[in-house]
């Protein structure tokens, strides 16, 4: 059976790398939080000490890591995953990472004989402990074709979108549409709340009318409702997947007069302290402005 490698166990990596214990993959691990690394290591996988061994004691190697910088850090810098992996070695990067670096980590990689793939999720924590992710695949077709299995332990819907870095644009593409209609629904939620309806209820009807989006259907009755804020998928990470999108808008001239806006939103969030909770934290900022606080009727007892 093939030997996996994983690195970056955090709010998605973690659950990710256990579905591969579960499919009975021999698995070895890395992450600079030790925690998280004794906890899998309980459940069969084998520590390492960098990233270099996990690609010495691999035949791929998966990364789950924060931004680029950390990717390239891992995969092609000192002590890295390319140091350690064989000739004929594949490295996935299924973090949300900027497209023109993944095209230069997949260039220089293939100097040296190792393939690459970048493979970016949606679906969350939710989606990744069921191994039901969606997973957008840049990268050449037949080694597309040869990781399938894999992916199929991570994810239920898997599209290859084109070459090296196209998993990351369309990953971008998709988070700043999330980004963007998160802010929408906030202040149109918060709008309806301050008139005096039901938080409840906007959400029961926006949810089946021509308004409903994620950011209304999901977000709001599992994170927003409870008032927990835990991530979930942090205001950092947003923030980081709209700079990704909005870099690229830049670079091709591209417009994107709205979500610019949404983004400074978020930037607003981070400087109140919420960066490393849910994105969803950013409602707080409007909900302080106009003195409210989007919260079920029913479970404040009004
Ligand atoms: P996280 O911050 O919870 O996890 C990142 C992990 O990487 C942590 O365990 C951290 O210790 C580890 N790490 C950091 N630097 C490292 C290094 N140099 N070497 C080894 N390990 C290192 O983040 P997350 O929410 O799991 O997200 C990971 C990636 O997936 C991000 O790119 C994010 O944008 C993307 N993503 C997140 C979600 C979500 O809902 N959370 C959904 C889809 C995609």
């Amino acid at each position: 059976m093939i030997k996996v490698g994983f690195i970056g166990l955090g709010t998605m990596g973690e659950p990710m790398s256990r579905n591969f214990l579960k499919a009975g993959y021999n698995l070895s691990v890395y992450d600079v939080n030790l925690k998280v690394v004794d906890i899998l290591v309980n459940e069969g996988a084998k520590a390492c000490s960098s990233p270099r061994e996990v690609g010495a004691n691999s035949d791929v190697v998966i990364t789950m890591l924060p931004n680029s910088t950390i990717v390239e850090k891992v995969i092609i810098e000192k002590d890295s995953v390319m140091e350690g992996i064989a000739s004929g070695g594949i490295i996935i990067d299924m973090s949300s990472s900027q497209p023109s670096s993944t095209q230069k980590i997949a260039n220089i990689l293939k100097e040296k004989g190792i393939e690459m793939l970048d493979a970016p999720v949606s679906g969350g924590p939710p989606g990744a402990a069921a191994g039901k992710l969606s997973i957008m695949v840049g990268g050449k077709k037949e080694m597309y074709e040869k990781c399938l299995p894999l992916l199929e332990v991570l994810g239920s819907k898997i599209f290859h979108v084109g070459e090296a870095g196209a998993g990351h644009i369309v990953k971008a593409v998709n988070n700043l549409l999330f980004g963007t209609t998160l802010v929408a629904a906030v202040e149109a939620i918060v709008l309806g709340v301050k008139a005096g309806i039901a938080p409840e209820k906007l959400v029961e009807v926006i949810s089946v009318s021509s308004g409903r989006c994620y950011a209304v259907d999901t977000k709001f009755p599992n994170i927003v409702f409870p008032r927990h804020f835990k991530p979930g998928f942090t205001t950092d990470l947003l923030y980081k997947d709209l700079d990704i999108a909005l870099t690229l808008a830049k670079e091709l001239k591209v417009p994107t007069a709205v979500s610019n806006v949404a983004q400074q939103l978020y930037m607003v969030g981070q400087q109140k302290g919420f960066g490393r909770m849910d994105n969803t934290a950013v409602i707080k900022i409007l909900e302080e402005i106009v003195g409210i606080e989007v919260k079920p009727y029913l479970d404040s007892n009004e």
